[in-house]
């Protein structure tokens, strides 16, 4: 039977939800580590977005430059993370967009979990808009002079 899209985003999140918070500090040097929880408390995940057959959880990093972690699950059905853009990541050492995506990501699952340093309840809300796979349709607009990337009109179909 093949998954339907909202199992497959549940797989993963569940997979996500189940990650042991204290792995992550084992997943990198202690230096990469540090500066994952740094990248982290500075919000520098900016967005949460599902490929269309949800079965792939894109985190955007933002620092000098933007990267994108991909997170999905492995055939085991164990929560899996690869990053596409620095190619530091190996198999046994994880990078730091990596470690700063999981932080936020088990913040998000479970608030208890890496409180940030700075709580910001709007940074918050948008995050789990992207991660809901609602991203359209967040619980609060920050403003209404926000226009469509482009006329409807030109949309096809
Ligand atoms: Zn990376």
């Amino acid at each position: 039977m093949i998954p339907t899209t909202d199992q497959r985003q549940q797989t993963i999140l569940n997979a996500l939800t189940a990650f042991p918070p204290g792995r992550i500090y084992l997943m990198a040097s202690k230096e990469t580590v540090a500066r994952g929880f740094r990248l982290y408390h500075g919000k520098s995940v900016v967005s949460f977005g599902w490929n269309t057959s949800r079965s792939c959880l894109t985190a955007k990093i933002r620092e000098t430059r933007t990267s994108a972690v991909n997170l999905f699950v492995n055939k085991e059905g164990n929560a899996a993370f690869s990053c596409s853009s620095c190619g530091e990541s190996t198999e046994t050492s994880m990078c730091v967009h990596v470690i700063c995506t999981l932080l936020t990501v088990k913040n998000l699952l479970q608030p208890e979990l890496f409180r940030q340093a700075k709580p910001d309840a709007d940074y918050r809300e948008m995050l789990l808009a992207g991660i809901s796979g609602d991203p359209e349709k967040p619980a609060k607009r920050r403003t209404t002079l926000e226009k469509p990337e482009r006329p409807a009109s030109s949309i096809s179909r």
